[in-house]
């Protein structure tokens, strides 16, 4: 790590350009090889289809160094099938995985002075994305895309400790039953910036997003799966089509039954919310974030685990999967990708 002069222990959640980033273009009906760029700016026609009408669809993924030294990034097929579940939905010509993990390999191995030390809590956070940059007038998909994949290494999620949030309910719905909800695309992420900011600004951490047809359901919140614990230790997850499939809530739960938890993934009912007695957000950023309290117009949940630390059953699950991202819990078959 002698190339990079960073101050490891305090680096936040922040882009910043790193040595080199992948790119590949989609053309007349096929992908050209793609490789590897110093170039971190991107030139467009005025008419690109993600300047008109928001063909762009991205995935999040880290790649991090182990107790043991290694270098190794976190179920990366899952990121690349999911992009392609992305992709058609908006009528964008989905990535192969192979080109995806060819991207991940690539942009990895050429920055390794850009991945935080295993100490520092931190990792070096990979964002793919897919974009129209065909011109189109008339409604229509593009012809043209891009396919881009930088890193910026980022500081530990928890570097003042692991402390619940509060999140409030949101007035605002996140995604409407058979929309967008259930694929990562930047589309979902731009109307959630306005109830975000209120939320912010009046206190809480996060939204909680219900149902958009009933308001009765939980779904999640703009960038994070829920994850409930009974008073029975059964973990609990909503299910909704308009919700997008965490990885680290699939793992999280599969991690969870070879523990012995029972685990429930079935609608929850917001008024079920004050029987359980542990709550936190899941993804990639943080892997669990716990909840303390749920504020909405007419009650304040809190949850039987506190504002002061993570209950007992997240935590558990959460030693585990950073157990296996760091090397120090056995990983089931297929999970760590090592890159050389
Ligand atoms: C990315 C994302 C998540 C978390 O997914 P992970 O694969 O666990 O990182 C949850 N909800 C939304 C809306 C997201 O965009």
């Amino acid at each position: 790590m002698a190339n990079v002069n960073i101050d490891w222990s305090n680096l936040g959640f922040n882009y910043q350009p790193i040595t080199k980033r992948y790119v590949a273009n989609y053309k007349d009906g096929h992908w050209e090889k793609g490789g590897l760029t110093e170039d971190a700016t991107i030139v467009l026609n005025e008419c690109a289809g993600i300047l008109q009408y928001c063909q762009e669809v991205f995935e999040g993924l880290k790649a991090y160094r182990t107790k043991d030294g290694r270098i190794v990034t976190f179920r990366p097929d899952l990121n690349a099938k999911r992009m392609m579940d992305s992709a058609k939905r908006l009528v964008m010509p989905p990535v192969p995985e192979e080109m995806f993990m060819e991207a991940v390999d690539q942009v990895v191995s050429a920055n390794k002075d850009w991945i935080p030390p295993y100490e520092s809590g931190g990792a070096l956070y990979l964002r793919p994305y897919l974009f129209a940059t065909g011109p189109v007038i008339g409604v229509k998909p593009s012809d043209e895309y891009q396919f881009r994949l930088f890193g910026t290494p980022v500081g530990s999620y928890f570097k003042n400790g692991i402390k619940p949030i509060t999140i409030c309910v949101s007035d605002f719905d996140r995604a409407a039953p058979h929309g967008t909800g259930d694929i990562k695309a930047g589309l979902n992420y731009a109307m959630s910036l306005h109830p975000y900011i209120l939320a912010h600004e009046n206190g809480f951490d996060e939204n909680m997003y219900l149902d958009a047809a009933t308001r009765t359901y939980v779904e999640e919140t703009g960038g994070a799966n829920f994850l409930f614990v009974t008073k029975d230790n059964v973990i609990v997850t909503p299910k909704s089509n308009s919700i997008l499939p965490s990885i680290t809530r699939r793992s999280l739960v599969a991690l969870a039954e070879k523990l012995g938890y029972k685990v429930e993934h079935r609608p929850v009912k917001f008024t079920e919310l004050e029987e359980f007695a542990e709550a936190g957000l899941c993804g990639t950023a943080a892997v669990i974030c716990p909840v303390g309290k749920v504020v909405s117009k007419d009650k304040t949940i809190e949850f039987a685990s506190g504002m002061q630390e993570m209950g007992p059953v997240l935590t558990k699950l959460y030693n585990t999967l950073r157990g296996v991202q760091l090397g120090t819990v056995e990983a089931p078959e297929g999970w760590i990708r090592e890159i050389k």
